[in-house]
């Protein structure tokens, strides 16, 4: 629940109950000499919807590769379930629940939808629930069901950002990680997008969420921080940054 939403006085602490899933505790990520990332903190209670939005360059994908294992944090620590995991490989991060849906539709080409749903389940052998996730992912998409043997290049755009989202999701995520989703979409498209994303997170998937669409990310997610150049510029409830001027002025559009 959202600071604003509350009774008067009666400030309801952010995630109240709930477990800390992921910490990332004064990190810093560097590509040779550019400062992608800068002393950045931040937190993912169970069961939230958090936002990283800011402009281009801010050093939002940067945050996920890291957090997915791909980039090594020059200082600072990622903490997930109380467990420091930089400088755990990606294939072994994916184990722990911790699965990215990348940016740009980074999709197999030149395989079918049911294909590349299988890859999205490689580090597991739960057949049985393997099956399960998978219906589940096509009642969420159906889009996905009707083009399960076309190859995923062949698909549209928004399709293929579906694929990369259910993709994500076969590999059983307890932390799904969104990489722009909204990305080169139709404005029907991206309402699907984020109301499925929206769906998700009440399945019981905690998700973080990297936007540059401020408004849409915001209006569904619980809580929010703000890069600006690498560095943390502002967090809060996702409503109250909604309500805030600044805010506004530089990310929503006046
Ligand atoms: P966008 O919304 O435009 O994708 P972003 O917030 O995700 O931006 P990043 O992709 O994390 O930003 O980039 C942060 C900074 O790091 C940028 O200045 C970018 O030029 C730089 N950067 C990203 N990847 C590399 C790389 N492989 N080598 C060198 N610099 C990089």
């Amino acid at each position: 629940m959202s600071v604003d939403s509350a009774p008067a006085g009666a400030r309801i602490e952010r995630g109240a109950g709930r477990d800390v899933i992921l910490e990332l505790k004064n990190l810093s990520v560097s590509y040779g000499n550019i400062k992608a990332v800068q002393n950045l903190d931040l937190t993912v209670h169970a069961g939230e919807i958090v936002t990283l939005i800011g402009s281009n360059g801010a050093g939002k994908s940067t945050t996920l590769r890291t957090i997915s294992g791909l980039l090594k944090p020059k200082t600072g620590e990622v903490i997930y379930k109380g467990k420091k995991i930089n400088g755990i490989p990606g294939h072994d991060v994916v184990k722990l629940g911790i699965c990215q849906s990348p940016e740009g539709r980074k999709i197999f080409q030149r395989m079918t939808v049911s294909e590349n749903l299988d890859l999205g389940a490689f580090t597991r052998n739960d057949t049985a629930k393997i099956a399960q996730d998978r219906e589940r992912v096509l009642e969420l998409f159906p889009r996905l069901r009707e083009r399960i043997n076309q190859k995923a290049g062949t698909m549209s755009g928004g399709e293929q950002q579906m694929l990369a989202v259910a993709r994500a999701l076969l590999g059983d995520p307890t932390l799904l990680l969104l990489d722009e989703p909204s990305m080169g979409l139709a404005p029907v498209l991206v309402d699907l997008i984020f109301e499925t994303i929206e769906t998700i997170r009440d399945q019981g998937v905690t998700v973080l969420l990297v936007e540059q669409n401020a408004l849409a990310a915001l209006e569904i997610a619980d809580y929010a921080y703000v890069l600006e150049s690498g560095r943390l510029n502002l967090e809060g409830p996702a409503e109250a940054l909604l309500d805030d001027d600044s805010v506004a002025a530089a990310y929503l559009g006046g």
